[in-house]
């Protein structure tokens, strides 16, 4: 990171959109909202700009901030774009993809996915960093800027944190995360009020969801140490399917002994959504690039499969492996 140019690049551009990638989760409205308090701090106007309406538990989050779901017949006068937990422009979706990519005004990518794309003028990209949040909190320390944290900004990086760690329990949480926390906790973060917010605010139907795609739908393949699970639009709308509701199911598959990969597929208007995981010695990203037109972390990646669940559930069974 060439950090005078970043300083410069800030303190020169009065108008900032701030952006992220599609399906927003914990990480990505803590990185736009701990962006969007900074830009108060520092004095700039800015909007939060979503390629799609984030899961409504996330939406709390966003209250007192200037943000919107991107408008293709809107015109947006911004000066300087950020793209925060994203590598690419096709991350935003296909409606936003080109907006991005053709946006005349400099970009900023601050991320912490693996290969950045070459998209921005600036690129803050740290693949070891467990969250964006993260990363977003080193270029405020390298910018010796720690003293702006105040707990707006606290809060939206704790989110960021806490929901891509799985609670602070995956390896890439280092000393740096807890020393990150810690100085969160001093300013006065009430931390375990950001969990419940998350994770004590369950419909009845989003858990009957999850223990009839355990109870019914879960397939295990313990040679391959692989479970795998799927839910079809008929089943979803059976459970009153709000967005959010799967989040992080998955990993209950990795929660079973001797299992170390699990996939779960869901399937959508326009196909099929893969979600990937994985731990260990074992690698999910590139076999969901190079077979599912995805990609992502190395123990959490994503996939798209265009068809029907029946066609993306045969086509992962043969080629299950190489998983
Ligand atoms: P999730 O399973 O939670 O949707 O996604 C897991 C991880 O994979 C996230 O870090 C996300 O950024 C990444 N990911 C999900 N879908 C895609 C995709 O279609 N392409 C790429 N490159 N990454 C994805
Ligand atoms: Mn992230």
């Amino acid at each position: 990171m060439n950090l005078e140019q970043l300083s410069t690049t800030l303190q020169s551009h009065q108008n900032w959109l701030i952006t992220t990638h599609k399906g927003p989760d914990g990480d990505a409205v803590g990185s736009v909202v701990a962006w969007a308090a900074y830009a108060e701090q520092c004095g700039k106007d800015y909007l939060i700009l979503f390629p799609d309406q984030p899961a409504s538990y996330l939406c709390p989050f966003l209250d007192g901030y200037q943000w919107g779901v991107y408008d293709a017949s809107k015109t947006y006068d911004f000066d300087l774009l950020f793209a925060l937990d994203y590598n690419a422009p096709s991350r935003v979706g296909d409606d936003m993809s080109l907006f991005v990519a053709a946006y005349p005004a400099p970009k900023v990518m601050i991320d912490h996915h693996p290969g950045p794309t070459d998209f921005c003028q600036l690129t803050i990209s740290e693949p070891k960093a467990c969250s964006t949040t993260e990363v977003i909190y080193m270029t405020l320390a390298a910018l010796e800027q720690l003293s702006l944290v105040n707990i707006p900004m606290a809060q939206g990086l704790y989110l960021g944190l806490m929901t891509d760690t799985g609670s602070f329990r995956f390896p890439s949480v280092s000393a740096r995360t807890h020393q990150m926390v810690a100085h969160l906790l001093e300013i006065g973060l009430v931390h375990h009020l950001i969990h419940e917010a998350v994770y004590d605010v369950n419909s009845v139907t989003r858990l009957q969801l999850r223990g009839y795609a355990i109870a019914e739908k879960l397939q295990l393949f313990p040679q391959q140490r692989l479970g795998i699970l799927s839910l079809s639009k008929e089943e979803l709308k059976r459970f009153a399917y709000q967005k959010g509701d799967t989040e992080g199911l998955v990993n209950v598959i990795l929660s079973i002994e001797g299992f170390d990969a699990g996939v779960f597929l869901m399937e959508a208007e326009e196909g099929v959504k893969f979600s990937f995981r994985s731990k260990g010695e074992r690698f999910v990203n590139v076999f969901a690039q190079t077979h599912f037109n995805g990609g992502g972390h190395q123990y959490a990646a994503g996939g798209f499969y265009q068809g029907s669940l029946k066609e993306a559930l045969a086509k992962l069974h043969s080629l299950i492996d190489l998983i």
